[in-house]
């Protein structure tokens, strides 16, 4: 599934289209998409995993889910979900999830939980998890609402970079603590949106899929954990979980 910063990555690939009138339209989404044909893309935008297609009055939200993918000026061989073309060239999504947003985007989104926006509010999270106790923090980073765009490769690797345990409660760990998950988060996301255009995200993970912990030479343990059972990589040495 891709995380917040590979959608950053689509956005900033189709800037080409914005603008550009959508010559034709096609794919087997069951929404009414005709309306599209004739309209012109005013703005690309994202909100976490969510990619926007934004017109005039509407716009086309994507979720890539679990399989989703997208051809910039070329064509898988599958159908398409949507295909937009444009006098420029085309775009294909695969296997997404497709909603119509009738209103305003700003009135829908809240950018500010976006940890890569430039609206991004630490302040709001820190309240936001100050409300949530009882959580565990690998659930706490899942959850879209406070961290939007935060995947399970980002979840893993700021929790080892912070040196704070998975299964840790939200109202256990230090606020200092707490200041640090909330910087991580939107400083991990954006390493790996430079490492993922370098083509070498996975070179530079630590805990993601990692057998060894680099700091301890000790097992790195992985571990379905918290409410969506999400495959969690965690050094029970040196990940503090707090009592
Ligand atoms: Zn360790």
């Amino acid at each position: 599934m891709p995380e917040g910063p590979s959608i950053v990555i689509l956005k900033e690939a189709v800037k080409q289209f914005r603008n550009k009138k959508v010559l034709s339209v096609g794919g087997n989404t069951k929404l009414d998409v005709a309306f599209l044909k004739g309209k012109t893309i005013k703005e690309f935008k994202s909100w976490g995993k969510h990619f926007l297609i934004c017109f005039e009055k509407r716009a086309v939200r994507i979720h890539f889910m679990l399989f989703g993918s997208y051809r910039i000026n070329e064509t898988k061989d599958a159908p398409p979900r949507l295909h937009l073309e444009f006098p420029n060239g085309q775009l294909n999504f695969y296997a997404c999830s497709i909603r119509l947003i009738d209103d305003d985007v700003n009135d829908v989104y809240d950018w500010s939980s976006d940890v890569m926006n430039d609206k991004w509010s630490p302040a709001k999270a820190k309240k936001k998890l100050k409300e949530m106790p009882n959580t565990l923090v690998c659930d706490a980073l899942l959850d879209q609402n406070i961290f939007a765009g935060v995947g399970n490769i980002i979840k893993n690797e700021v929790l080892y970079r912070i040196k704070v345990h998975p299964k840790n409660k939200i109202g256990k760990i230090p606020p200092r603590k707490i200041n640090e998950l909330i910087k991580e988060a939107r400083n991990y996301s954006f390493d790996f949106l430079k490492w993922k255009k370098e083509y070498v995200l996975k070179k530079h993970w630590l805990a993601h899929t990692k057998k060894t912990c680099l700091r301890c030479d000790l097992p790195i343990k992985k571990e379905y954990m918290g409410r969506t059972y999400r495959r969690t990589f965690f050094c029970n040495n040196c990940q503090v979980l707090y009592k």
